[in-house]
């Protein structure tokens, strides 16, 4: 995600705290040494960390944000696990809901090697242009309250990872992925033991609020400014041909029957598309665009089984559902 506008609601004092909120961490265990727990960015179900334990050794996958870090730091001890277990922290892009933390952790967790696509490598030791960009959307204020503070990290704890660069961890090989589509920096980390795969925001965004029973609700994430509807078709069938067993997705979990989200995944973005496509026009700027993609994503969730009602979906996709419209704008824009 990132470069998300949000509704002035977000902005409340009260959803501010739930930052700080801490002390309520909960921390899911998925088997096959895989753990997931809330970053605490913005609000609860929106932002997951990710956490992969092999033979005592520890890899966190995404970061949150700065503010992330007591629960980093709890969701360890509750592993009855310490700092110097960490070995690696993997970013699957530099958007700051992902990346943002990651300077802190680094300070903390002193033993470990941050792994990274090469082309976010130099924003992690310099992120200067990472909190002017993000500073240009929503103000220095907002970025300093929201982000907090992004720590530079020395390039000799920086993996720049190549594609289909093995990691070990414990007795574990996790595989970087080069996946563009989101973002040009971004990867994917396939776990060869478990056969799941870390996906980011390449295979899209599935809420938990969005579930029915156990099927998942999932959409594509068109943030700008790098989206590109081709190499991210391409990215999401790279990961459905690993056959993984299971996704790992940072908003929001596991999901699981991979080739059926694939099929839901892949047709949604040629929808999406091609309704955007149809309704920007430079004129009416985004207006109609957002316009037709909310009616858009509403009636797929409804027909998958979804009985919220418009404000409910709002609230839950509304944020989404902007990152997209922009990201769309922009793609269309500059292609
Ligand atoms: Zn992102």
């Amino acid at each position: 995600m990132q470069f998300q506008t949000f509704g002035a609601n977000r902005m409340r004092s009260g959803d501010m705290n739930l930052v700080e909120d801490s002390a309520m961490l909960s921390l899911k265990n998925y088997g096959n040494g895989i753990h997931v727990f809330d970053s605490g960015y913005l609000k609860p179900g929106l932002d997951a960390i990710h956490l992969i334990v092999d033979n005592g050794r520890v890899a966190f996958v995404d970061t949150g944000v700065s503010s992330s870090l007591p629960n980093a730091r709890l969701a360890l001890q509750t592993l009855g696990l310490d700092a110097l277990a960490v070995d690696y922290v993997f970013l699957t892009h530099v958007h700051l809901d992902h990346a943002g933390g990651a300077g802190v952790m680094m300070r903390d967790f002193p033993r470990a090697k941050l792994v990274v696509h090469p082309r976010g490598a130099r924003h992690m030791v310099d992120p200067t242009k990472l909190i002017a960009g993000a500073a240009a959307v929503y103000g220095d204020q907002y970025v300093r309250e929201v982000y907090g503070e992004i720590a530079p990290i020395a390039p000799d704890r920086i993996i720049a990872a190549q594609d289909g660069e093995p990691v070990t961890l414990g007795e574990r090989t996790l595989l970087c992925l080069d996946t563009p589509g989101h973002a040009l920096h971004h990867l994917c980390v396939f776990d060869q033991k478990s056969g799941g795969a870390f996906t980011g925001d390449a295979f899209g965004l599935a809420y938990a609020a969005l579930d029915v029973g156990e099927r998942r609700f999932i959409i594509p994430a068109t943030t700008p400014s790098q989206f590109d509807p081709e190499a991210m078709r391409a990215s999401i069938e790279r990961i459905l041909a690993l056959n993984p067993t299971a996704l790992y997705l940072p908003h929001y979990g596991q999901a699981q029957n991979v080739p059926q989200l694939g099929a839901d995944l892949l047709r949604r973005l040629d929808a999406i598309v091609t309704l955007a496509r149809r309704e920007y026009d430079e004129e009416a700027a985004s207006t109609r665009l957002r316009q037709a993609l909310t009616d858009y994503l509403f009636s797929e969730a409804r027909a998958h089984g979804c009985p919220l009602d418009d404000a409910a979906l709002k609230d839950i996709l509304g944020m989404d559902i902007e990152l997209n419209v922009q990201g769309l704008t922009h793609w269309l824009n500059t292609r």
